[in-house]
């Protein structure tokens, strides 16, 4: 497979990243794929074995701020795009320990992209194919555009305004990224994705933690008043678009992705707890072991996500809707922590 284009993707032993890659390995039989992961506590191999071995993917385990190494990776393997994933990405742990928010998120992804754009832009392919053909796509989120009161929804115009350590390092690097393509004309793309749920999600995670606890039988903290609004989409229905949008997506654009399936905390809760009811009976129903717990720092108060431009230019459409999704996560959970 030398003929094969080789596609560097970062960050995916993560939750989306290991969604994506069998995904995309399969879907696109004439690509490699180089995954770089420094393997952080959030990365987990094991949500990889299903392609461990394939000929068509290697694993690294290395850091995207190590410039060295990101240089060798895009000479070694004649890198022709990238799909960057790599993040810290939990908003508590931001709060906690906001510099490695910046070092990985805003710092890595200069480094990713600055070898990048010096690789490419010296290989006689590059400038023949207009530059297309060799793109940088950056994966972020809603988050960047920080909170929304009632109604409203969050469109790629509206103004960024990052409220927790963890979004105003992916504002950053969503602007460092942008300027690329304003600066130096670089074929990139950017999208902007609110929250996913779906397997292969970390325990520290809402929903796998409301399993996890309630199959324990203990309490299942909730922030506040539980009516946090959180726009939710099946994790695989975030991979289409990203593969949407790396194809086709018009070059220094960014697109939002969201299914339009607005819930409150409370309500993720209630769905979980009841499908556990009927799924893994008890005499008492999980509900009770609910607790409310003082509300997270700068907690935004809700998120939600017009994606009517991926639909429009590109066709996007989520598969799942929230009852046949979280069905399916639940069921996944289930599997992780009481079968394995
Ligand atoms: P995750 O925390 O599950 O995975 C992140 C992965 O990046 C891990 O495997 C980790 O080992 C790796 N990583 C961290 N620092 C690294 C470094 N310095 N070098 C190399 N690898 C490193 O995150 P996720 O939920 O899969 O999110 C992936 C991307 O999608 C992130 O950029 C995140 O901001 C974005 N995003 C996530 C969501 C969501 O709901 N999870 C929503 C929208 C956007």
């Amino acid at each position: 497979s030398k003929q094969n284009k080789t596609i560097l993707i970062t960050g995916g032993a993560g939750f989306i990243g290991s969604n994506f890659i069998p995904y995309f390995l399969e879907k696109y039989p004439s690509y490699n794929i180089v995954n770089l992961d420094v393997l952080t506590y959030a990365g987990d191999l094991s949500n990889l074995g299903e392609i461990e071995g394939l000929t068509r993917y290697k694993f690294i385990k290395g850091d995207i701020c190590n410039r060295e190494l990101v240089e060798f990776i895009f000479s070694e393997y004649d890198i022709r795009g990238v799909i960057h994933f790599a993040a810290e990405s939990h908003v508590d742990n931001s709060i906690k320990n906001p510099g490695v928010f910046i070092e990985t998120n805003v710092n890595g992804t200069f480094t990713l992209l600055d070898a990048a754009y010096k690789y490419w832009m010296e290989k006689p392919f590059y400038v023949k194919t207009g530059y297309q053909g060799c793109r940088f796509h950056h994966i972020s989120t809603d988050e960047v555009y920080g909170t929304l009161g009632q109604t409203g929804l969050f469109r790629e115009d509206t103004p960024y305004a990052p409220n927790s350590p963890y979004s105003a390092s992916k504002a950053s690097s969503d602007m460092i990224v942008r300027s690329y393509h304003e600066t130096y004309g670089m074929d990139t793309v950017i999208t902007n994705c609110s929250n996913n749920y779906g397997p292969k999600q970390h325990d520290e995670k809402l929903i796998p933690t409301i399993i996890r606890n309630a199959l324990n039988g203990t309490a299942i903290p909730i922030y506040g008043d539980g009516q946090n609004i959180r726009d939710w989409l099946y994790v695989l229905d975030h991979c289409n678009g990203i593969d949407l949008a790396y194809h086709n997506g018009r070059s220094g654009e960014s697109y939002n992705i969201g299914g339009r399936n607005e819930r409150t905390n409370l309500q993720i809760v209630d769905k979980v707890c009841s499908l556990l009811d009927q799924k893994v009976p008890r005499e008492k129903r999980y509900k009770d072991l609910l607790m409310m717990v003082e509300d997270r720092a700068g907690h935004d108060r809700r998120y939600a996500i017009d994606a009517s431009k991926i639909e429009k230019e590109l066709g996007w459409k989520a598969d799942e809707n929230f009852e046949s999704g979280i069905e399916k996560t639940v069921e996944w959970y289930l599997e992780k922590y009481i079968v394995r």
